[in-house]
């Protein structure tokens, strides 16, 4: 019986996995024009498509994306990873959460047999040491009081002066505004 059940299963998850795969491949709404905002407040431009495996709860799937590079900062992005939530990781969130959560039960080899047993799941007990230590540190960091970037403080100081340099002006002009009449 565990044959005719653990057989079917799989190749069903395999079908599911590449239905999604096509369908996201399929689709290229990630690319939004020629240029995109970046970060740091330039304009980042689209320079490529970009293939990279992510391992899914339903095996992996080998997703094209939209890259964007900014020349001002040297950084890029994937506007698909960040709406899918795999920005910083390789792995789906879903699958990061049924890691940790085995982690949490288990030491790191009984979790990685727990997660092939149970789901399917490939992931060495050195894989889920680290997602574990990630989890750990994003928690700390979400503990943590909120810290905003350099360029975003040095942004609004800028913003700031030049409010408080117009307030200024207008005040030069006419310091003394008669109230108006309604
Ligand atoms: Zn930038």
């Amino acid at each position: 019986m565990e044959a005719l059940e653990t057989a079917p299963r799989r190749c069903a998850l395999q079908l599911a996995a590449l239905a999604v795969q096509d369908r996201l491949n399929a689709a290229n709404s990630d690319w939004q024009g020629p240029r995109l905002p970046c970060t740091c407040g330039q304009p980042a431009r689209h320079a490529s498509r970009r293939a990279k495996t992510f391992i899914t709860t339903l095996g992996p799937l080998e997703l094209h994306r939209a890259y964007y590079h900014c020349a001002a900062c040297k950084a890029g992005f994937f506007p698909r990873d960040r709406s899918l939530g795999l920005e910083r990781s390789s792995r789906s969130p879903a699958t990061t959460r049924m890691v940790g959560t085995a982690a949490a039960c288990a030491s790191f080899a009984n979790a990685s047999e727990l997660l092939d047993d149970l789901a399917g799941l490939r992931v060495s007990p050195k894989q889920v040491e680290r997602v574990a230590e990630a989890l750990g540190r994003e928690i700390d960091a979400a503990k943590r009081p909120h810290r905003v970037p350099r360029y975003r403080r040095q942004r609004r100081a800028r913003e700031q002066e030049r409010a408080a340099g117009q307030a200024a002006g207008r005040f030069r002009q006419d310091p003394f505004p008669c109230p108006s009449q309604h």
